[in-house]
């Protein structure tokens, strides 16, 4: 078997079988992860030494179910393969065993965290009952319109363009948590996010990162399904639609150790491991409207923070 650089045309890699060869193109090769050249390669052997041709069946969530998808040839990507943590266990065993069991994660019924009244405890709750609170978002988003229109629920209106962020050592800050717990809270693996909010126009994005801005996943709502993608991975995903449109949605966020889930609306969407774990933990939850389309507006009914 040969495996060389060299030019193939629209994708990162391609088999020649009747060569026994495998080209990588050396540009993609240069700017992909470790996770990301060993994945093409495995597809790759995939095709060259398990005879295995394309496969673009989906896992019951939608995700693919085996590494040897292919994006060529499809006219619209709407998804991308994760490949990490429990996804890569998975893909591998799947790479051998085409029979292997469906995993876990994909299943719509799975719940890694189920909630108990003794599994949480509310540590800071941001309710918008006091228009006194607001003067701190409006001096990060001097262009957003904040006003509460009725007691308990934040109006926000994000001109083209523009961002806001709600960020967890504010809401911590706000309800008066001392700095060394608020610290300590934002370097725990264990705790809960939780948003419940009404989209009126335009998109609604949350993201979370375990640890560094670089490595983070985006949650949008627009008035289609919720969609998630991680950066610093191709991955891209659009989940079935949970979303409840003209009313008011919750979001949960649960990290626990080395490992975060999502739902929305009671139902499970989205289960991983966390990235580079290696590097320091910090909790990033913000939520903002979409900067690139056309202005946004939603209600907030509360942002709350819990402790496992
Ligand atoms: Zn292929």
């Amino acid at each position: 078997m040969v495996i060389q650089f060299g030019l193939v045309d629209s994708v990162a890699g391609r088999t020649y079988y009747a060569e026994n060869k495998i080209v990588i193109d050396s540009i993609v090769w240069k700017k992909a992860t470790v996770l990301d050249k060993e994945f093409l390669l495995f597809h790759e052997f995939g095709h060259l030494l398990l005879n295995r041709p394309h496969n673009l069946q989906t896992l019951p969530n939608g995700e693919y179910k085996s590494m040897m998808q292919s994006y060529e040839n499809i006219p619209i990507i709407e998804n991308t393969l994760l490949y990490l943590g429990v996804r890569r266990k998975y893909y591998i065993d799947e790479l051998f065993d085409i029979n292997t069991p469906t995993p876990d994660w994909s299943k719509s019924q799975y719940d890694p965290f189920p909630i108990t009244n003794s599994t949480r405890k509310l540590l800071a709750s941001q309710d918008f009952d006091e228009s006194k609170e607001l003067s701190t978002y409006l001096d990060q988003s001097p262009n957003a319109q904040f006003k509460i229109q009725e007691k308990g629920i934040l109006n926000v209106k994000l001109p083209k363009g523009y961002g806001f962020g709600l960020y967890t050592d504010k809401v911590l800050e706000l309800a008066n948590i001392l700095p060394a717990k608020r610290n300590d809270f934002i370097k725990s693996n264990n705790y809960e996010v939780e948003v419940r909010y009404r989209l009126k126009s335009g998109t609604f994005n949350y993201s979370y990162s375990p640890n560094t801005y670089q490595n983070q996943a985006v949650f949008s709502h627009t008035f289609n399904p919720i969609s998630c993608k991680v950066f610093s991975s191709i991955f891209y995903f659009r989940f079935s639609n949970y979303t409840i449109n003209n009313d008011f949605n919750t979001v949960r966020l649960v990290r626990k150790g080395n490992f975060w889930s999502i739902y929305l609306n009671g139902k499970h969407l989205f289960y991983t491991d966390v990235w580079s774990a290696d590097q320091a933990n910090q909790l990033i939850f913000t939520i903002y409207g979409n900067e690139e389309n056309a202005e946004a507006e939603f209600d907030l009914d509360y942002f709350r923070l819990y402790e496992l």
